[in-house]
């Protein structure tokens, strides 16, 4: 195996990812032939490479949530020796055999183990290689499409993790990586920029950058000093980080600078087995939006659209075998705790049972930003690091178990939302005239029932969304008010009827009040006469009497017709002490 100071720019050979994964091995569904060609798009893309004629590799994946479950894609990279392990005499304990399989040798003659994975290659491979064979192409494609991508790297410390996504550590400040030895991320920029000038539409490309350090969430791309960010969840967003800073850029060198700003910025320190050791996982994010797309509801959202996503994990160590001591130590610590709960999260994605499992992603920031790219809707690509080296070979074996099983996890894609299209005419018509009779609908409500305008505002977020949905809607909404108005006209018309009827009865009692107290009116001298016959009833607009009986029409004392009574002036022929009767009680 060639030492890393060779430099690698090689001759850019092409490495297929077969689409079944066969893994052999401790822990790893021996044996187990999984046909992932179908669903998964990074093994339809090697599929393409092959000369497949099966066409559209994304197609299956337009089925919706319920769609083809997409396995993990995994590609292992084993680093080359380096110039100290060499020195010290340290023997290599891998070797590839072939383009997907890696052979164990364990020290001491023990049988070999062998393990298989989409793609493997060995510390010969240049930073070309490694951008062609795993398939990131593809996932820039599905992410172009509206999918949600993730690529993330995983080992130990020092098995070249960063170096895999990003190249080798800054050999000065503000130098550059030089162009051979760039990592995935700045291969793909360069390929999604050329992609995107030849798409012909406009899209809009905007960037994030965290890490996690010590299980805070740090924006990588703050204005000021980085302070750490709450990580929120919400139906629709899943996992988040609140108040992140998402900055729109418009060429390849922008995106550059962003990337070299987070890397600056990211903690790293020296240990014994990395000089550059991160120390801290960090998720630069791009998110591709077409203009055909609605802008977020949310100012704070994201636009929607598809996603790229790379995380740079930090390495599981041995806190004695790096000599980490105080802060260091502590820092390991939080890794490898992090790094546990993303293992824990793995083992029972794989269980059988998952469904009905509960997968603890709340345990930690990492697993939390991964949930999503492990058991959710995305789409995933896991770069395996590992050393050659003998000294190595536990932490390489524990690595190598973790990339066979996550293999063999499955995420369901989501469809990507179609662009908005311009509604039929039909269609705007109909949309103009439920707009007018629900803003009619609501008025008339509004007069009839105050409350009733009260019953706005909540529906409206949900009306904006599109225009088919507010077609729904208003039809919705227009049924519920046109409903809610004849309750209220026949429940007014009860009681209008009901209000007529008192009426009657109120003047029924005061006419036989009315007689009574006359009757009973002590005093000496002439009955005074019957308010009947005091003044000439004037023209009077009175109801019928309750009684439809003839006597129930006379005054009861004089027998006078009794029209006046129900007369509004009527309270002027009525005595004095009916008067007093009515102001007590
Ligand atoms: P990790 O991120 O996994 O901790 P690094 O990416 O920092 O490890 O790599 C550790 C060291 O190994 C760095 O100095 C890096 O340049 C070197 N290295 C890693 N992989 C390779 C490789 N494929 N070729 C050459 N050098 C490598
Ligand atoms: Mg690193």
């Amino acid at each position: 195996m060639a030492a890393w100071e060779a430099g690698d720019e090689g001759g850019g050979r092409k490495v297929c990812i077969a689409s079944p994964s066969v893994v052999k091995g401790e822990g790893t569904g021996e044996g187990k032939e999984r046909d992932s060609g179908g669903a998964n798009p990074c093994a339809k893309q090697n599929m393409e490479e092959r000369g497949s004629p099966d066409g559209d590799p994304a197609r299956n994946l337009e089925q919706g949530p319920e769609g083809p479950e997409t396995p993990i894609q995994v590609v292992l990279r084993v680093r080359p020796m380096s110039a100290a392990e060499l020195r010290r005499g340290e023997q290599s304990v891998l070797h590839c055999s072939g383009t997907r399989t890696l052979q164990v040798s364990p020290p001491g003659g023990g049988p070999d183990v062998a393990f298989r994975f989409g793609a493997v290659l060995d510390g010969a491979r240049t930073q070309e290689d490694m951008f062609r064979a795993c398939g990131v192409r593809r996932l820039g494609d599905l992410a172009l499409r509206g999918f949600s991508c993730t690529v993330f790297t995983f080992g130990q410390t020092g098995s070249g993790k960063t170096y895999t996504l990003t190249g080798p550590p800054p050999q000065g400040e503000g130098v550059p990586v030089p162009p051979s030895l760039a990592g995935i991320m700045q291969r793909t920029f360069a390929w999604l920029f050329d992609r995107v000038q030849h798409l012909g539409a406009p899209v809009t490309l905007r960037a994030s950058y965290l890490e996690i350090y010590n299980e805070q969430v740090r924006d990588l791309l703050s204005l000021g000093a980085p302070r750490p960010l709450p990580v929120r969840w919400n139906k629709t967003r899943g996992f988040y980080v609140e108040q992140l800073r998402v900055v729109e850029f418009g060429s390849l060198g922008a995106l550059m600078e962003l990337l070299q700003m987070g890397l600056s910025r990211r903690r790293s320190s020296a240990h014994t087995m990395n000089q550059a050791s991160s120390r801290s996982h960090a998720l630069l994010t791009l998110y591709i939006s077409h203009q055909t797309q609605m802008p977020p509801v949310d100012p704070g959202e994201p636009p929607a659209g598809g996603k790229l996503c790379f995380v740079d994990l930090a390495g599981s160590e041995k806190v004695a075998a790096t000599g980490s001591r105080g802060e260091l130590m502590l820092e390991a610590n939080s890794i490898n705790r992090s790094l546990l709960a993303l293992g824990h999260c793995i083992s029972l994605l794989l269980d059988p049972q998952r469904k009905q499992s509960h997968i603890p992603f709340r345990d930690s920031k990492l697993t939390k930003l991964l949930a999503d790219s492990l058991g959710g809707r995305g789409v995933t690509l896991m770069v395996a690091c590992v050393s050659p080296s003998a000294q190595c070979l536990p932490e390489t074996l524990s690595t190598l178990r973790y990339a066979s099983r996550a293999q063999r996890i499955t995420t369901r894609p989501q469809a990507p939302k179609s662009p908005v299209a311009k509604p039929p005419q039909h269609l705007e018509t109909e949309l103009l005239q439920l707009q007018e009779e629900n803003h009619r609908l609501r008025s008339q409500l509004g007069q009839m029932d105050p409350k009733a305008s009260g019953l706005i505002g909540a529906r409206v977020a949900w009306a904006q969304r599109n225009l088919y949905g507010m077609l729904q809607e208003f039809m919705l909404e227009n049924e519920r008010l046109r409903k809610e108005k004849r309750q209220l006209q026949s429940s007014r018309d009860l009681a209008q009827d009901e209000q007529r009827i008192l009426a009657q009865q109120v003047h029924e009692l005061e006419r036989r009040l009315l007689s009574a107290c006359y009757l009973h009116q002590p005093g000496p001298g002439p009955a005074p006469p019957c308010p009947c016959v005091m003044v000439p009833p004037p023209p009077c607009h009175a109801l019928p009497p309750l009684c439809p009986c003839p006597c129930c029409h006379l005054c009861p004392l004089c027998q006078a017709p009794l029209a006046h009574w129900a007369c509004p002036r009527r309270e002027l022929h009525l005595p004095q002490v009916w008067f007093l009767q009515r102001q007590t009680s």
